[in-house]
């Protein structure tokens, strides 16, 4: 038995199943990897290329995989060069132990990872996937989205987010030759888990929950840094509404550093965006005036009044502001903006669920609290993901 969100007792549907479930990520996969090398094993990893095996790597050696000719991958490895793989293999010969990625060209500063490595060659590039157990996954999820040092609740609430939206996702990539890749696209997950082992056992203790929509689909658990005090409608960045998230308010979250941010920007820089890319017409002088004062005290779909056809998401995205939701001043002839939060702002609020878990909330309630229409359910690990 397990507490609904709402804090009643629920039963829980429980799919046995002894396997271990491993998802493929794309590390890095838009960096045109040419030249890229594995050491710091700290244990035997067999190297495998194509059928052969070509050796073992371990903390004393290295393997260096270089892109090919005609679509084939090279290998440098105990100073010998091996050319024309179509697929390479490092296969950890037993658990728990990792080994560090770095490329050389171009330069990608050295990270550690669990689980086995596959590496192909598309036309400019090397394709490096990451083949790790499914939670072991989720602990450097937790530690790239969440940073060290916050309270377990929290970690507990992020696990269960993530496996969600993991779950959720899990075809993203699948034409790629992966599930979810390891940037935000998906969600970060930039090394193993390194710090804190108390993320590990937030992991462990919501081993296999998930949220559920009312209709019995993985929830859309998407999260962002800072809501700045109002949750976003999902409609309002991706023009489609998702089934049970709405937006609220949030006064968790209004404090904090990514709260609250200003940028500055030049008159005619801003005014030649709308006039180019809307046709705004500057030469009525409302709107001229109302292009440089906006007060905006809730979050909007559209930018000034839905008539003039211009999206906050747009404006967010050419002036690479932090977020959607601003005010608009002109203040000793600079364009001014003071906006609130940070990300796209639907879905869970991290900042928020992290002061409200310091606060003394339980996991389940900071999720109740930010998807009251989603529902938490133990699923079996064969459950989907084969
Ligand atoms: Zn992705
Ligand atoms: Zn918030």
């Amino acid at each position: 038995m397990l507490r609904t969100l709402c804090g009643c007792f629920i039963g829980i549907f429980v799919y046995l199943s002894g396997l271990t479930q491993t998802i493929r990520i794309g590390i890095s996969p838009t960096k045109k990897f040419t030249h890229i090398k594995f050491n710091n094993a700290t244990a035997s990893y067999a190297v495998v290329a194509d059928s052969f095996l070509v050796g073992y790597l371990n903390k004393n050696n290295s393997l260096e995989v270089l892109l090919g000719t005609k679509g084939k991958v090279d290998l440098l490895f105990s100073e010998n060069r091996k050319k024309g793989f179509s697929k390479v293999k490092l296969i950890a010969v037993s658990l728990n132990h990792s080994l560090d990625f770095s490329s050389i060209s171009p330069v990608f500063k050295s990270k550690g990872f669990e689980g086995d490595f596959e590496i192909t060659a598309l036309s400019d590039r090397l394709l490096v996937v990451n083949e790790v157990d499914t939670e072991t996954y989720l602990e450097g999820v937790l530690e790239s989205e969440g940073g060290e040092g916050q309270p377990m609740e929290y970690y507990k609430v992020q696990a269960i987010i993530s496996r969600t939206f993991a779950r959720r996702a899990f075809d993203k990539h699948s034409t790629e030759g992966f599930n979810l890749c390891n940037q935000v696209h998906c969600q970060a997950y930039l090394h193993k888990r390194m710090g804190s082992s108390m993320i590990d056992s937030a992991v462990n203790q919501t081993k296999n929950q998930v949220l559920f929509t009312q209709d019995g689909a993985f929830a859309p658990t998407f999260f962002s840094a800072n809501c700045g005090g109002e949750t976003c409608n999902p409609a309002f960045v991706w023009n489609e509404e998702m089934e049970g998230l709405v937006p609220l308010r949030d006064t968790f979250c209004t404090k904090t550093k990514q709260a609250t941010w200003v940028k500055t920007l030049d008159p005619t820089v801003w005014k030649t965006f709308f006039v180019e890319k809307y046709a705004f017409p500057v030469d009525d002088s409302v709107s001229y005036h109302y292009l440089f004062h906006q007060e905006l005290n809730h979050r909007k779909a559209f930018f000034i009044h839905p008539g003039y056809g211009i999206p906050m998401r747009d404006i967010r995205e050419k002036f690479e502001l932090k977020s959607s939701y601003f005010s608009v001043k002109l203040e000793n002839n600079q364009v001014v903006l003071h906006g609130k939060g940070y990300g796209h702002g639907v879905g869970l609020c991290q900042e928020g669920a992290m002061a409200m878990a310091k606060k003394g909330f339980y996991y389940t309630q900071i999720l109740g609290y930010y998807f009251p229409n989603f529902h938490l359910e133990i699923i079996g690990e064969a459950n989907r993901w084969e």
